[in-house]
């Protein structure tokens, strides 16, 4: 299977080494037809300042025949699920991410705690995907977390960065990629990259996914009509900004 997007990777804006050039051409080169450039949110350590997201909008919709999506990787600040992104921010964003970062404000509770907030992010309206569920540092109530992401049509990632570095990962995310083709959920598998030459890898997410039977059909970013349509979806029924 190949991906035709990919929906989470990071610029110098945050902590990336490679530029929105060198990401957008790498997408170009690996023959992905979209790329989100998600940069971490306004709370993390070296995160992007405020005006990166102010003035997103100079951003080219296209390049080289990738079409970009403006992004954030949002960072869970507390126990009730806040982000660390205000509605005026997100309202111009094509794609939102959210997780847990243990630099940005909330750094991990019990299981019942993480599960909440989590939750609470799942139900934000401008949130598309919870990205890492399985980190150990942040351990949840997997099913719980699934349940939710369900019920608000949003999607769950496998996140191919997680298995090198996020020890003790491995095991959590099989769980939760059998838990999520148990119920049918919307699977986004992303590179996290941080370079441009990983832009589109994620070969050993696929590997899960296909081990435990994920249907290509519920891997959002199989296909660039699957994300548009997803994403179209969301925009459509989100809140008018005030
Ligand atoms: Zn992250
Ligand atoms: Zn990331």
């Amino acid at each position: 299977m190949k991906l035709e997007a990919d929906l989470h990777t990071h610029t110098i804006a945050s902590d990336g080494y490679s530029t929105f050039k060198e990401m957008v051409e790498s997408a170009a080169q690996k023959g992905l037809k979209i790329i989100a450039i998600t940069d971490h949110g306004l709370r993390m350590d070296g995160g992007p300042r405020i005006h990166h997201f102010l003035n997103i909008g100079m951003w080219p919709r296209a390049v080289s025949g990738v079409e970009v999506l403006r992004g954030v990787e949002a960072n869970i600040i507390d126990g009730d699920g806040s982000i660390d992104m205000p509605e005026m921010l997100l309202k111009d964003l094509d794609i939102v991410l959210a997780g847990f970062h243990s630099e940005a404000g909330y750094s991990g509770g019990s299981v019942e705690e993480n599960t909440r907030a989590m939750v609470g992010a799942i139900k934000n309206p401008y949130v598309h995907i919870i990205v890492h569920p399985g980190n150990p540092h942040f351990p949840i109530d997997a099913e719980r977390v699934i349940l939710a992401v369900k019920s608000y049509g949003k999607a769950l990632e496998l996140n191919n960065k997680s298995f090198d570095f996020r020890p003790g990962s491995s095991s959590n995310c099989k769980l939760i990629a059998k838990l999520a083709h148990k119920h049918k959920l919307m699977v986004a598998i992303n590179s996290d990259s941080h370079i441009c030459y990983d832009v589109g890898e994620c070969e050993t997410a696929i590997a899960l996914a296909k081990e435990v039977g994920v249907e290509e059909d519920h891997i959002l970013n199989s296909s660039a009509n699957l994300v548009k349509n997803f994403l179209a979806r969301h925009h459509a029924a989100k809140p008018l900004a005030s």
